[in-house]
């Protein structure tokens, strides 16, 4: 198992515990710079995913999202290695069909401040589509929703890290707009098992799948829940909100539940307990 990351939004005490395992190596490095090294299967999810930091650097995002998908098909080529692809339901925008099925194409801004994140993960979807008609290669594209989880970094900035992080500090709770978008939060376990569903399945099967948590939740129910679970004094404020954010978000599971017998077996209430105890740890 090789684990590579330039470490921007990545931490290397996240994978600390890993390092004396005798099959496990870690590599500081950035996929937007070519990768020479032997490997059987990839999971490409290079790219930071929170809207403060992939809008830091937007000319940078799209080049981890394109340069580095074309570094790692390539790589997947020469070493004729299997490829799966974390794509996003940022590919669908804000949506007009709801829930969202692979089948819906999508509304994207072009030139806003979430493009350089949205098209350019929707361009490494055209490359590896385009590697699997070109090339054969053995592709495989999950299309990720809203995840959560332990070892999330305190100032992800996302919706989920945020609220616990505030409630356990008793600080105001920060709701972008009314609170009345909603959002579907699945755990990062569940989602890994997805992954590696999809990983091992037919060399037939390329996706795109939604993974993701169908319950849907307004971002007021959200933070009331954590202010629920944490037992915290916080109020919430309200604060502007972000342009092109999306109005609402839900996967339509249908595909993963079919073709990976996959659904997600960990509910908000359950997750947000142990997102809340790796926190409290970390304070
Ligand atoms: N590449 C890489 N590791 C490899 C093979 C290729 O990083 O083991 C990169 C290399 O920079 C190349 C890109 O992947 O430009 C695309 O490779 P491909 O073979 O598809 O096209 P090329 O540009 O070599 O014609
Ligand atoms: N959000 C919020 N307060 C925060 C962070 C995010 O109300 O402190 C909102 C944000 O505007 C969005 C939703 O929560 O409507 C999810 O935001 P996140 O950045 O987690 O993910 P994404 O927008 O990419 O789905």
């Amino acid at each position: 198992m090789l684990c590579v990351d330039n470490f921007f939004t990545g931490s290397k005490a996240n994978v600390a515990h890993l390092l004396k395992h005798p099959h496990f190596e870690l590599m500081r490095h950035d996929v937007t710079f070519p990768l020479y090294v032997e490997v059987d299967e990839i999971y490409n999810l290079a790219c930071p995913a929170s809207p403060i930091h992939y809008q830091f650097d937007p000319v940078q995002t799209t080049k981890t999202s394109v340069h580095g998908a074309i570094n790692m098909l390539g790589l997947a080529k020469r070493v004729k290695a299997k490829i799966l692809q974390a794509s996003t339901s940022e590919v669908y925008g804000d949506p007009e069909v709801h829930p969202q099925p692979e089948g819906y194409w999508g509304r994207v801004n072009t030139i806003g401040p979430r493009s350089c994140y949205d098209e350019g993960k929707r361009c490494a979807e055209t490359l590896f589509f385009d590697y699997w008609r070109q090339h054969r290669l053995r592709i495989k594209v999950v299309r990720i929703f809203n995840t959560y989880g332990p070892r999330m970094h305190p100032n992800d900035g996302r919706v989920v890290s945020n609220f616990v992080m505030q409630a356990l500090k008793g600080e105001d709770i920060t709701i972008y707009g009314d609170g009345s978008q909603t959002r579907s939060f699945c755990y990062v376990d569940d989602l890994i098992e997805a992954m590696i569903r999809m990983m091992a399945t037919s060399d037939g099967f390329t996706g795109p799948i939604n993974i993701g948590n169908p319950q849907e939740f307004t971002i007021r129910e959200l933070a009331e829940q954590v202010i629920r679970l944490t037992g915290s004094q916080s109020r919430l404020t309200f604060k502007p909100l972000p342009a092109d954010d999306p109005k609402q978000r839900r996967p339509d599971i249908g595909l993963a539940k079919e073709t990976l017998g996959w659904s997600p077996t960990i509910d908000l209430a359950e997750g947000l307990e142990r997102t809340i105890k790796y926190f409290r740890g970390k304070l």
